[in-house]
């Protein structure tokens, strides 16, 4: 971690919600950047992994040469905070993923990818959120849901009976897009992440 006070955050900008992530970031005052490059994780204090494709994303981490990087960056500590495709990309397991399909993995839960299913793939709800005051407006884009928490998985918020918002240690994610609709320009997800980094 570095010493500055104005904290840094990087958004994986390889497919997806980027621009939105660094709006809502930036909104919040804070300094928000692109990464794109295995240097880049050293210069930041925590990272976003933005919803999009999981496949697509973890393809292009690899060809990238960015996946054992970002795998190092985060065992080693590195904050992260996963959107929907960036929630299974911070899983350790995944259910309905393609044939091989890679994750960068740390948080220790299992999540099950499309799994509300084709008739609601997408669809809001307004949720409540532990740490968050007052409902939030939940986004789902063919969203994925936990199936099963580790012992050290806190969960935050459940749609239904699945869990949809979680956190372990330094790692947060949700199910949902904290980064559209009316809690885009809130920004109280991004502040709890932002809180989160604060603590450690
Ligand atoms: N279904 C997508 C996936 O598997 C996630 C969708 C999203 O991020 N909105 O990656």
């Amino acid at each position: 971690m570095t010493q500055r006070t104005q904290r840094r955050i990087g958004v994986l900008a390889l497919q997806g919600d980027v621009r939105e992530h660094l709006a809502t970031l930036s909104a919040l005052g804070t300094e928000a950047v692109p990464v794109r490059r295995p240097a880049e994780l050293g210069t930041i204090d925590g990272l976003v992994l933005p919803g999009g494709e999981s496949t697509t994303i973890a393809k292009l981490a690899r060809t990238f040469e960015l996946l054992d990087p970002l795998r190092d960056a985060i065992r080693g500590g590195l904050p992260a905070f996963g959107t929907c495709a960036g929630m299974i990309l911070l899983a350790d397991r995944i259910l309905d993923g393609v044939s091989g399909q890679e994750t960068i993995g740390g948080l220790d839960l299992t999540v099950r990818r499309n799994a509300f299913g084709r008739q609601i793939d997408s669809f809001e709800a307004d949720l409540s959120v532990s740490g968050v005051e007052g409902p939030v407006h939940a986004v789902f884009i063919r969203a994925p849901w936990v199936e099963e928490v580790g012992p050290g998985v806190e969960v935050l918020a459940r749609a239904g009976e699945h869990p949809v918002a979680v956190r372990q240690g330094r790692l947060m994610a949700t199910s949902f897009h904290p980064e559209v609709g009316p809690e885009a320009g809130r920004g109280r997800l991004h502040r709890l992440f932002l809180d989160l980094i604060a603590a450690q």
